[in-house]
Order: structure tokens, then C-alpha cells, then sequence
């Protein structure tokens, strides 16, 4: 029996593992490895993303020891690590499941044809999308710009895979001098403990993400449509970071969620899982628009916008958004829940970046730089879209002229203000009238509730009228330009 390096990168799992099941069916002994490289280009690992990381590659480590094997990890340069760890493995096959960020893909590639040219087997798998990005097109061979459409043939593109079973046992590797580094010294911890609270939010890994999968579907699915805009209620999956990782594969959470509706005769199930499917397909348009417009992580997909006039000398506004101090409740809520948890919920993703690029005119990557280095699912694709939808400079834009009114907003989405009363403490003996404007309130009111503005609750940082008025007339100028 040969040895064949397994090499995991963001499929850190044992089941629906394409790769690793290739080994296993080519008759190998898989040699599990981990290589902590970054290619030049990519957008470095975010610290949330590193903490989770550390995590998950214990997770996978203990798992694949349970089996009987184990992960070797290295750090350096991707093609030069697999080279070495094949003399020390003897192997002679390599298996990986395929990334799509641009620097990765095109390393990945070369190091296909690296690898093929000194003799070894080298194949690669999708263990990371529902669809390969380059099968579905539109007629014309394009690429889809617009979610519907592209949603559209997503259904119509067959059934989608069942997922492959886990090993119950896997061979060990043959032994080696050294199994490099354990994940711990591979110094992914940040070196600030400001996510102390995160255990308390998430459990990475393959369990963690399996539970989270399960509970969804049991507790949370069938209330989907009606509370997934609710910032304030467990609405969601939170599987995100989970997905990112590749802890659970899409085709695991579609069907999960498909078989719920199945065989659990509740009336509106089916609608819900439908709901969530479309969610899930927002994560593979991302990827589409990734792999097919790789430029758009920092520039404008609509070129209009690459001459945009942004403020300049923001640095003072950009961290009074950053540490949740804006005044402007539910966009503080967002921020502090951020950087509390690593994770914000997705309408108020959406409320937080509208008033940064919109009402402050800072630009969209300033803010997609934040989010990469806070969130614990931060991911190229998902955030370049959610950015540049939001800043109305993408495809399929949310109409430029819809600048969210964080009040509005607030009053609609949180109408007793519990998650303002959350994250934003010092508003919480507010009344609900007034805790999404609190600038707005009666004196004896805000003294009631023992805020005073400018002293233990900043005064809002804009004029939400008046910077609507005034990016109105921007984002017109822009849009009528010459294309
Ligand atoms: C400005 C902005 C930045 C964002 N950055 C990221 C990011 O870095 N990483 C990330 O995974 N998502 C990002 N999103 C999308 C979305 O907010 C999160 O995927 C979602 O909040 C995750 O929570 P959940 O798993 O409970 O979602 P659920 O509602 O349970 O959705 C299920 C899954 O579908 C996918 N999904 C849902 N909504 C979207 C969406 N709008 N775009 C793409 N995929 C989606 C996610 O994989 C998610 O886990 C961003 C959105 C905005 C507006």
C-alpha cells in the first residue's frame, strides 16, 4: 500500500472529505498534512480567523488520532513543504480539496503542474462549494452578475451530491523523525487576548459544527423566515464560520436541512428550508463573482466607482465605528457585538456598513479590512460581496440610493430594543421609543435612564438627514458619469 500526502486547507473536517476519500478509494494511506502558508497577495489571515484556526486544527488533529492517523503540520512555502513532506512520507500521490481566492488558486495551479512534472500524482476536488464556479453560466458563457438568475440555475443544475460518509478507522502514517510542528506552536493565538468571550460564543470544528447544524434544524429552522432579521434572537445558523472552514461542506447543510423538511410534517418547514437554501446560495454567488472578477476584493466591480470621491482624514470617525461609538445605537450594538463575539448579525452587517460608506463616505475597504481581521467567518468571497452590495459599487447593488436609516432600522428590526440592551448597556434604562434615537429624547427621560450624551453616550457622529442628502447627491453624480 503507498502513502498519499492528504493536504487540508480550509476542509478541516473527516466527513464529505473528497480528498481524503480519494486516498481511501486509490487503495493509499493518507498522510494528513497542514501547511501554514500565506501566498503573497491574498489578504493575511484576520486575527478572529486565527484564533479559530488554532482551534479547529486541535479539533482535526484529535479526530484523525481517534482514527488511528494524525495531522503533520509544516510552515513555509506550499510547494517546497509538500515536496519535502513527500521524501519523508515516500508518497506518491497528492490529494487537496480547491480554494478559489485568487492568490491561492493560481499557486495551487502551479504547484499541480509542479508536482506532475517530478512524477507525482496530483489531484484536486470540490469539497468546498455545492458548484464548481465555472459550471454554471448563463447562455451567452458569462458569468452571472444578478442573484436571482444565478439562483435559478443553481436549482435547475441537478441534484446536489449526497455527502460521503466519514472513516470509521483510517491507517496510520508511516512514522517520521518529525511530525513538525503541534497546531499550538504554530503562534495562531493573537497576541492581544481581546477574544477571551469568544469560547463562550462558538465551538470550533467538525463537532462544534455538526451540533450547530443539528440544532439549527431541530430548533430554529422552521422560524427562519420570520426571525432571521432579528438581530436579537438566535435566528440564524451560525454556521458561517463552520462553512468557512470547511468543517462542514455545503452539501452536509443542504441536505440536513432538506431531509428536516422532509420528514418533519410542519406546516411552512418546507418554505423555511427553501429560505435558508437561498441564503446558502448567496455564500456560492460570492464565489462566482470571486472567481470570476478576482479584482473585485479591492476594486470596484462597477468601474465608475474607482473614481469616487471618499473622504479623506477619517481616521478619527473610522475608529469611533470601529469601538462602537458612533451615538448611533444599533450601529454601536453591531460594532461592540463584533468585536465581543466575532460575529454580527447580518442585517446589522448591513446597517453598520451603510452608514460608514454612506453617511461618513469612508471607503468600503476600510470597513471590509475591519471585518476581516474581527470575524471569525471572514471570508474573501462573502465579504467583498456583503462590502461592495452594501456601498452600492457591486453587481446586483442594493440601488445605490438605498442608504439604511439606522433608526428605522432599529425601530423595525428591534422593536423593544433587547439587542441594543445587550451590547449597548448604558442606553438599557431607555424606554423602546427612545433607545434607537436617544439624541431625540425628552431631558427627563435620558435622566431617567441616567444617560447623559457626550458624557456616558456619545452624541450621534453625523446628521443622519442631512449626510443622507449629501451622499444622495454623490452616489447620482457617480451613477450618471459615463460608464
Ligand atoms: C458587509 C457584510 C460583510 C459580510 N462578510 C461576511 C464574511 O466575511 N463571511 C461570511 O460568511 N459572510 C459574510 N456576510 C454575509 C452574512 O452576513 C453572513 O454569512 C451571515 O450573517 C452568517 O450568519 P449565519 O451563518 O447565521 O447565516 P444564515 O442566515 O444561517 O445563512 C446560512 C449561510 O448562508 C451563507 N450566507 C448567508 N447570508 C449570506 C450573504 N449575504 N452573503 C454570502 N453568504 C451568505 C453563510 O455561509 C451562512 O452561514 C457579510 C455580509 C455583509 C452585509
Amino acid at each position: 500500500m503507498g502513502n498519499a500526502l492528504v493536504w487540508f486547507r480550509r476542509d478541516l473536517r473527516l466527513a464529505d472529505n473528497p480528498a481524503l476519500c480519494a486516498a481511501l478509494d486509490a487503495g493509499l494511506t493518507p498522510v494528513p498534512v497542514y501547511i501554514h502558508d500565506e501566498p503573497a497577495g491574498d489578504w493575511p489571515l484576520g486575527a478572529a480567523s486565527a484564533w479559530w484556526l488554532h482551534h479547529s486544527l486541535m479539533e482535526l488533529d484529535g479526530n484523525l488520532r481517534a482514527l488511528g492517523s494524525r495531522l503533520c503540520i509544516a510552515r513555509g512555502d506550499s510547494e517546497a513543504e509538500l515536496l519535502r513532506l513527500r521524501e519523508l512520507f515516500d508518497a506518491s500521490h497528492v490529494f487537496w480539496n480547491r480554494v478559489y481566492e485568487p492568490h491561492s488558486m493560481q499557486r495551487d495551479a502551479r504547484i499541480k503542474t509542479g508536482l506532475r512534472n517530478r512524477g507525482l500524482a496530483a489531484s484536486s476536488f470540490n469539497g468546498q462549494l455545492l458548484r464548481e464556479p465555472r459550471e454554471l453560466l448563463k447562455a451567452d458563457g458569462t458569468p452571472y452578475r444578478v442573484f436571482t438568475p444565478f439562483w435559478k440555475a443553481l436549482q435547475k443544475s441537478g441534484p446536489v451530491r449526497s455527502p460521503l460518509p466519514a472513516p470509521r478507522s483510517l491507517p496510520a502514517p508511516p512514522p517520521a523523525e518529525s511530525d513538525g510542528p503541534g497546531p499550538e506552536q504554530l503562534a495562531l493565538l493573537p497576541a492581544i487576548p481581546w477574544y477571551r468571550a469568544f469560547p463562550d460564543h462558538w465551538q470550533p470544528g467538525e463537532t462544534g459544527a455538526g451540533d450547530a447544524l443539528q440544532q439549527f434544524c431541530a430548533d430554529r429552522l422552521s422560524d427562519y423566515p420570520d426571525d432571521r432579521d432579528l438581530p436579537a434572537l438566535p435566528g440564524t445558523s451560525r454556521l458561517s464560520a463552520h462553512l468557512h472552514f470547511g468543517e462542514l461542506s455545503p452539501q452536509q447543510a443542504w441536505h440536513a436541512v432538506q431531509q428536516e423538511a422532509a420528514t418533519r410534517t410542519q406546516p411552512g418547514l418546507l418554505a423555511a428550508s427553501e429560505s435558508w437554501l437561498r441564503q446558502l446560495a448567496w455564500r456560492e454567488f460570492g464565489h462566482h463573482l470571486l472567481y470570476h472578477f478576482p479584482d473585485t476584493t479591492d476594486q470596484p466591480m462597477d468601474a465608475r466607482f474607482a473614481a469616487f470621491p471618499w473622504r479623506t482624514g477619517y481616521d478619527a470617525d473610522l475608529q469611533r465605528w470601529q469601538r462602537g461609538q458612533t451615538g448611533i445605537p444599533i450601529v454601536d450594538a453591531g460594532m461592540r457585538e463584533l468585536w465581543e463575539s466575532g460575529w454580527m448579525h447580518n442585517r446589522v452587517r448591513m446597517i453598520t456598513a451603510s452608514l460608514l460608506t454612506k453617511n461618513l463616505l469612508i471607503p468600503w475597504q476600510e470597513g471590509a479590512r475591519w471585518f476581516w481581521d474581527t470575524l471569525v467567518d471572514a471570508d474573501l468571497a462573502n465579504n467583498t460581496l456583503g462590502w461592495q452590495w452594501t456601498a452600492g459599487c457591486g453587481v446586483d447593488a442594493a440601488p445605490y440610493f438605498r442608504i439604511f436609516n439606522p433608526v428605522r432600522q432599529g425601530e423595525r428590526f428591534d422593536p423593544d430594543g433587547s439587542y441594543i440592551r445587550r451590547w449597548v448597556p448604558e442606553l438599557s434604562g431607555l424606554p423602546a421609543e427612545w433607545i434607537h434615537r436617544p439624541w431625540s429624547a425628552p431631558r427627563e427621560v435620558l435622566d431617567g435612564a441616567a444617560v447623559v450624551l457626550g458624557d456616558n453616550y456619545p452624541e450621534p457622529i453625523v446628521d443622519l438627514q442631512q449626510s443622507r442628502a449629501h451622499a444622495l447627491t454623490i452616489w447620482d453624480s457617480v451613477k450618471n458619469a459615463a460608464r
